[in-house]
């Protein structure tokens, strides 16, 4: 084990997010190799190395190193939008659900939200809330979407559904935006390239902090003069970092290493589903454990059982009164896994 876990929390078995993910000891050395220069500057090559890396995995022209999801995702509106403008977005989607109101206060939105299916919105219902801006409506001028999407517990948005928001994008004249925090999941779970899923979209920001490991990082990738105006946002967002390479280093080795290792993630996640769906007073929709979460729904107020769970060593978080997530990531190996599964048995018994 990493030596970076303090000793407390060795035998917890933290299911809270994948992002609580220490880094390699392949990131430890990487970070310690890595040729760093100023990013600001724009003379990091190990930050320019992990952009073009990005760029190429998903057939994009560029990329850019953004500190977090969150500034990725916003650079996207502000730069796509002007303030006034109108944005089509799922109702429980990330950018509106845990990012404090960002598209209000930055790019100056309006949200749009539409009801969806487990995070997939109905093409036709996005088709007919485009609005042509007048002297009474806004204009929609982007589509937002969440892949796999959060809280509908990771769930995969179907590619012919991606190819009919790109169908609306063009045919509409809005652009397309993908939040996909967690696309590389999408991409293993299909056993698709990621560049399969990231045609269909005019952006895409993926978190390297989360199942893939690295301790700190997004990717925002476009066109060239997209991303020209993103890095103008960034900066203006106070997201430009110096010898960012250190943070890029875990980067590369993440989208070396540490993606095709997300398919163990989800079969740890059914094993775990599998078990829990056994037990009286909880219950688990196996076939919505698509990748690596599973959203438990408990008959007990879910915070009671978090809190047995964790008298047990076994953490996670509630998403509603009777819901309760649990992620699964590379510091859950399989005994960690059989440990979580004893704790909720345990705890039903
Ligand atoms: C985590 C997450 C983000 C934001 O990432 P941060 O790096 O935590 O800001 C965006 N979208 C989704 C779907 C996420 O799960």
């Amino acid at each position: 084990m990493s030596p970076s876990f303090p000793p407390e929390q060795r035998d917890l078995v933290d299911l809270r997010s994948d992002t609580v993910t220490r880094p390699t000891d392949e990131m430890f050395e990487a970070m310690r190799n890595a040729p760093l220069g100023d990013d600001v500057l724009g003379d990091d090559p190990t930050v320019l190395r992990l952009e073009e890396m990005a760029a190429q995995m998903l057939g994009k022209e560029c990329a850019l190193f953004v500190p977090s999801g969150t500034m990725g995702n916003q650079i996207a509106l502000a730069c796509h939008c002007q303030p006034g403008d109108a944005i089509l977005i799922e109702e429980e989607a990330h950018i509106l659900y845990y990012e404090v109101g960002a598209p209000a206060l930055i790019a100056g939105v309006v949200s749009w939200t539409l009801p969806s299916n487990r995070g997939a919105m109905d093409p036709e219902v996005v088709d007919r809330h485009v609005l042509r801006a007048n002297l009474h409506t806004p204009g929609t001028t982007l589509l937002c979407v969440e892949n796999t999407h959060n809280r509908a517990g990771g769930a995969i948005i179907p590619l012919d559904t991606l190819a009919a928001y790109r169908e609306i994008g063009d045919r509409r004249g809005i652009k397309v935006h993908l939040d996909g925090a967690r696309v590389f999941n999408a991409s293993v779970a299909l056993g698709v390239p990621i560049s399969e899923i990231a045609k269909h979209f005019d952006s895409v920001n993926f978190c390297l902090s989360k199942g893939l490991r690295s301790p700190v990082g997004s990717l925002l990738c476009g066109k060239a003069e997209f991303i020209d105006k993103a890095r103008v946002w960034r900066k203006r967002l106070g997201g430009g970092m110096r010898q960012a390479g250190i943070l890029a280093a875990c980067g590369i080795v993440s989208l070396n290493s540490n993606v095709d290792r997300l398919a163990d993630d989800h079969r740890r996640a059914k094993e775990i589903a599998q078990a829990v769906c056994e037990l009286p007073g909880m219950s688990v929709k196996l076939e919505e454990v698509e990748t690596n979460m599973v959203m438990v729904d408990t008959e007990a107020p879910a915070p009671e059982i978090q809190g047995k769970l964790a008298e047990k060593g076994v953490l996670c978080l509630p998403t509603g009164p009777n819901r309760l997530r649990l992620v699964l990531h590379a510091d859950i190996d399989d005994a960690k896994t059989e440990k979580a599964i004893e704790a909720f048995r345990a705890v039903a018994a």
